[in-house]
């Protein structure tokens, strides 16, 4: 492990990133999420130098960054993260990079979440002891395309403020992005004006902006609280509320284990349908907006029974 990080240390110590078109050296982003990173990849383009910390494939409130990442954090110029209680690991890595311009207010620091209409937020003061790990408000916002428009944003203005001399680019850049954005969001709304009002299950509550957006319910979890894993118990209310309703959708991403969704499917004759929790968490969700376009038609799909 030593061994490791001096190596790293040593790459990185003499590392500059370039951009390639122009040879001026890039500003370093550190995006807590992949999400975030293609967000800021098509804001700044080769003006940036992106690396993402959570691997897509893990329940980002839960990874253990490694020496690798506190050094990405250490030599970042900006740090782009969800802030609420997300990322339940940042603080311990903030601490460890002790990079003093990322720190919360920091002029090398974007939280996303500012902004952003929020969902859930509790009407009482939570701690953990009420076994819930979503306390300010819902934190799985980037999965609507809506907020998508916000943090594309927020991205270019702080780039255009971290660099001013290029804020015309981030500008274009910004505009194009929305364009195509807006382009696909007229579409996902015609694409899923057949199944509003439909009603689905979950396993974690990290869907509901999405649902907003297409207009379908989400009322019911296989975790009987943000963070707790499916009991029997639980299993057996979801049954009866399902057949009771006529539900036949559970959706989870790939990071939960499908158990638990299965049995519960074919107890109800239900599907159980991934959906992405971010960008490249499989290969058809390579950017932002593939992500949000597998999301919306896997789920319309199975709403319609095909
Ligand atoms: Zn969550």
């Amino acid at each position: 492990m030593r061994k490791t990080i001096a190596i790293l240390l040593a790459v990185i110590g003499t590392w500059a990133p370039v951009s390639p078109a122009r040879g001026e050296p890039a500003i370093r982003v550190a995006a807590t999420l992949s999400s975030f990173a293609d967000l800021v990849k098509q804001i700044g383009g080769d003006r940036v130098e992106v690396s993402t910390i959570a691997p897509p494939r893990f329940n980002p409130h839960f990874i253990e960054p490694r020496p690798s990442d506190v050094l990405k954090v250490k030599k970042a110029d900006l740090l782009v993260h969800g802030g609420l209680d997300l990322e339940a690991w940042r603080g311990p890595l903030l601490d460890a990079a002790g990079n003093p311009d990322l720190f919360p207010g920091g002029k090398g620091e974007l939280d996303l979440s500012r902004g952003i209409p929020l969902l859930e937020v509790p009407d009482r003061q939570l701690s953990r002891l009420d076994g819930d790990i979503h306390l300010f408000g819902n934190p799985h916002y980037w999965t609507s395309p809506e907020n998508g428009r916000i943090m594309a944003r927020a991205i270019a203005g702080k780039l255009s403020e971290i660099d001013p001399t290029h804020a015309e680019e981030y500008r274009k850049r910004l505009a194009d992005f929305l364009t195509r954005l807006d382009g696909k969001i007229a579409e996902w709304k015609q694409l899923s004006s057949s199944v509003r009002g439909k009603e689905v299950i979950g396993y974690h509550n990290e869907w509901p902006y999405l649902m907003e957006f297409v207009g379908v319910k989400l009322e019911q979890f296989l975790e009987p609280k943000p963070g707790i894993p499916p009991s029997p118990k639980h299993l057996g209310f979801l049954e009866n509320y399902m057949k009771e309703r006529g539900i036949k959708v559970i959706i989870q991403p790939t990071y939960f284990p499908k158990s638990s969704s299965e049995v519960l499917a074919r107890r109800t004759g239900a599907t159980v349908v991934i959906l992405c929790q971010s960008v490249k968490e499989l290969p058809e969700a390579s950017d932002y907006i593939a992500f949000v376009d597998y999301n919306v038609r896997q789920l319309v799909r199975a709403l319609e029974g095909k």
